[in-house]
């Protein structure tokens, strides 16, 4: 499966920031984990950073797959409405997803500052009714965030005109989020667990896992065999071809950057992210240099080569619709690129074992538009669960809602 398309610009930006060597002598450690993206980065970060030893296996380069596609925007607000996680769920829980979000952009940002450079930057967050229809759902949607202290606020029609100079019927101000380089995040954590006495490995494929009662052995493609106590499957979207049912649907995603844009044509974007209520989104945000980056337009292409052939065409599209918004705005991409992006059916992530494997091999699939925030909130509730101890989120992550789902 080839994640991505075109130039992503994290990967253009740093290029290959260093090279881990392979894995090719047999080997043992705590927990082995799959995947070399800002999932499995978080993961072992946190594993290393409270004692366990810590192997990770990157079949590309680190950072080649979704994370090096991700536009990285860090919000709170899930996909799915938190009313209808409430309706689904029940109230409890919606807001006990919608809160660990929340800590979650305030836990990356510590992070962040502790590696340096990852261009870390807290934004406000303008969430727009595309339509007349969407404004009263939308009302419905702040007042319950409000009602659970989330701070948020209602612009009208004319004051997101003023402040922001598009036109909308309304949206909600939210003032938490955040933005980063997940790329370059994820070199960077990969740095500390080694610093720690972790180990990173790319250009290494795990094949097979067998569990049992004390252990896991897993087969490397070039036929290195590996015993460890637990696995983290952080694989990404590749992740479901090792479950016996489906549980997301893969669909592609595009983005644009621009070259920076001088601060007075962003204006107020230059700290706040813009998406709408329409599905798929139009969103926006900037980097710490003044680009804008556009994303959205999500379609089903599954195939890599037939997404290649739509960059072009979907960065244009992608370009119209900001300056529908803002005519004087002339958006130029600067690169463009798509990615594989994979949705669960109520917006919220996988986290823990699957019954197909046992106990000790946990899955780590931070699905949906919120997928950083996840995976951070991931890399504690798998660390709860590999220490034997009990996470808020732990049942209403795991696959146990698959029952409630289908
Ligand atoms: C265009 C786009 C925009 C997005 N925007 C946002 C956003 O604004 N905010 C947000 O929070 N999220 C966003 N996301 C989602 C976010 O990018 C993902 O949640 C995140 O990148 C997933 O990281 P990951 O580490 O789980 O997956 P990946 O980065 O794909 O890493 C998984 C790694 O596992 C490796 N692997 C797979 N199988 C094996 C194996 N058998 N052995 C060894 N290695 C293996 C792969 O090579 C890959 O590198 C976006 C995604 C896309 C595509």
């Amino acid at each position: 499966m080839d994640l991505k398309s075109g130039y992503p610009f994290w990967a253009v930006k740093n290029g290959l920031l260093k090279a881990f060597p392979q894995l090719t002598h047999d080997h043992q450690s705590d927990v082995v984990v799959i995947g070399g993206g800002i999932t499995g980065a978080l993961i072992a970060d946190e594993l290393s950073r409270h004692g366990h030893h810590v192997v990770v296996l990157e079949r590309r380069d680190v950072g080649w797959g979704s994370s090096a596609a991700s536009t990285a925007l860090l919000q709170y607000e899930i996909d799915t409405h938190m009313t209808e996680l409430a309706e689904r769920y029940g109230e409890a829980n919606a807001v006990l997803a919608y809160r660990a979000c929340a800590e979650a952009i305030g836990e990356l940002e510590t992070l962040a500052a502790g590696l340096g450079d990852v261009d870390f930057a807290r934004q406000q967050s303008l969430y727009y009714a595309s339509n007349e229809e969407d404004v009263t759902p939308l009302k419905a949607e702040l007042a319950l965030r409000q009602k659970h202290g989330f701070a948020a606020a209602w612009l009208d029609r004319d004051t997101v005109l003023a402040e922001y100079g598009f036109a909308a019927p309304g949206a909600i101000l939210t003032q938490l989020a955040a933005s980063i380089d997940p790329y370059r995040m994820a070199y960077q954590l990969f740095a500390k667990v080694v610093e720690r006495s972790g180990e990173v490995y790319d250009r290494t494929q795990m094949e097979a896992m067998v569990p049992d009662d004390h252990g896991v052995t897993l087969t490397l493609t070039n036929g290195v065999t590996l015993r460890c106590q637990h696995v983290v499957m952080a694989a990404g979207y590749e992740s479901q071809a090792w479950l016996p049912e489906k549980v997301a649907v893969n669909r592609s995603s595009y983005a644009l950057i621009t070259d920076p844009l001088p601060a007075k044509a962003l204006g107020k974007l230059r700290h706040t992210m813009v998406w709408e209520s329409a599905r798929p989104y139009l969103y926006m945000r900037t980097t710490c240099d003044g680009r804008l980056l556009v994303g959205g337009d999500d379609d089903d292409e599954d195939i890599p080569k037939r997404r290649d052939a739509r960059v072009e065409e979907k960065a244009e599209g992608l370009a119209r619709k900001v300056e529908a918004l803002w005519p004087m705005l002339k958006i130029n991409p600067t690169f463009s690129w798509g990615g594989t992006f994979a949705e669960t059916d109520d917006g919220l992530p996988f986290f823990g074992p699957h019954s197909a494997h046992g106990p000790r091999v946990h899955f780590a699939m931070a699905y949906g538009g919120n997928g950083i925030s996840y995976s951070m909130i991931g890399a504690k509730l798998l660390r709860a669960l590999i220490e034997g101890r009990e996470h808020p989120l732990a049942e209403l992550f795991s696959f146990q809602r698959l029952a409630k789902i289908t």
